[in-house]
């Protein structure tokens, strides 16, 4: 099974915002808080809107390390709600959360050769299962992603921090896709763009690593199985593990 990373990975690092979100986050979030005042519903968006901004900022940047920029999602949201004096159950705030994740447009292009890599590893027998640090998104905003991006029918499974409680390096993510897929460190490699985040807990767990740079300068140094610039490189370091591990 490959446990893949996005952004930096199979899409860029940086996410682009513009003036436009804004607005398809208000009529998200409307349609999230049925019943609900409209004036409170609006002094809640803008609350969102607003308390978010920085978080947003800093992703457009690097979508990296979120958790030393910004609280978690829920913490944010739960904030919010209660501003607005509105009980924060769950429920409301999955779909408070789910309405916040901008969902990929026409500037957002998968990073060449990602398609490509996908479609290589599921004709090389193995599974393509996406291992993502998020801030907004879960499993079900990125099916809707990748169904948009023409990805979908290359993957298999979808684990985000959201989903799994923690942001990488811890190893929740990996270790809630081994559970998803019923198979064990050894039969994982990791394909990821960082070092710290996707390589370093990889290894702590017994599984095998390629460190891509499609969207990165070249690493200095990195303790993974295979460095590589781009994705068209990376299926052919995979071909060439398989190979030295069945050999
Ligand atoms: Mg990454």
């Amino acid at each position: 099974m490959a446990l893949i990373d996005v952004g930096g990975t199979l899409w860029p690092n940086s996410w682009p915002i513009r003036k436009a979100d804004a607005g398809g986050r208000r009529l998200r979030i409307r349609a999230a808080m049925p019943g609900i005042e409209p004036a409170t519903v609006e002094a809640l968006a803008d609350d969102l809107i607003e308390s978010s901004r920085p978080g947003d900022e800093a992703r457009t940047i690097s979508t990296e390390n979120l958790v030393s920029i910004n609280s978690p999602a829920e913490t944010l949201i739960t904030g919010c709600l209660s501003r607005s004096g509105l009980p924060a159950n769950a429920d409301t705030i999955r779909r408070i959360r789910r309405a916040m994740s901008i969902p990929v447009s026409d500037r957002m292009r998968p990073l060449p050769g990602a398609v490509e890599l996908l479609a290589a590893i599921h004709d090389l027998g193995m599974r393509n299962v996406i291992a993502s640090n998020t801030y907004w998104r879960d499993a079900d905003s990125y099916w809707e992603d990748f169904r948009q991006l023409g990805m979908a029918e290359h993957v298999d499974g979808i684990i985000t921090s959201v989903d799994a409680g923690h942001l990488k390096p811890h190893p929740a993510v990996f270790e809630m896709a081994m559970r998803w897929a019923g198979v064990t460190a050894e039969r994982c490699i990791v394909i990821g763009n960082r070092e710290e985040n996707d390589v370093v807990p990889a290894l702590a767990l017994g599984m095998r690593t390629i460190l891509v740079y499609p969207d990165d300068p070249k690493p200095v140094s990195s303790r993974a199985h295979a460095v590589v610039p781009d994705l068209w490189a990376c299926a052919g370091a995979l071909r060439d593990m398989l190979d030295s591990h069945e050999g």
